[in-house]
């Protein structure tokens, strides 16, 4: 199954379209904007507590059959936070001093 390619950052609602170099990942696909993730998440994601990675970015030409963004589209279904801002600080106070390697 390929990844979703959500279309914003859960936090700011920033839009992040399949060509954004600005997009990041956790191992759950939680998707933010780069500026999220390094000053209000500290690589802390607010829902799994993993740390995040740079969205591949995918061919928008076919370059092999069926696969490219025409063929296999991103999501069109915006997420938004499921915590409120307290909450997620505090997460991220707990969690961001450990490598995403060891949480
Ligand atoms: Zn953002
Ligand atoms: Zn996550």
């Amino acid at each position: 199954m390929a990844l979703q390619l959500r279309p914003n950052c859960e936090y700011c609602d920033k839009d992040l379209p399949p060509e954004a170099p600005d997009a990041r990942i956790c191992s759950y696909e939680c998707t933010f904007c780069a500026v999220c993730v390094d000053d209000r998440l500290h690589d802390v994601c607010p829902n799994c507590g993993g740390g995040f990675v740079p969205r591949p970015i995918r061919p928008v030409q076919e370059w092999r059959p069926g696969l490219s963004t025409a063929k296999r589209p991103p999501s069109t279904t915006r997420i938004r936070l499921s915590y409120t801002l307290e909450e997620i600080a505090a997460h991220s106070a707990r969690i961001r001093g450990i490598p995403p390697e060891r949480r």
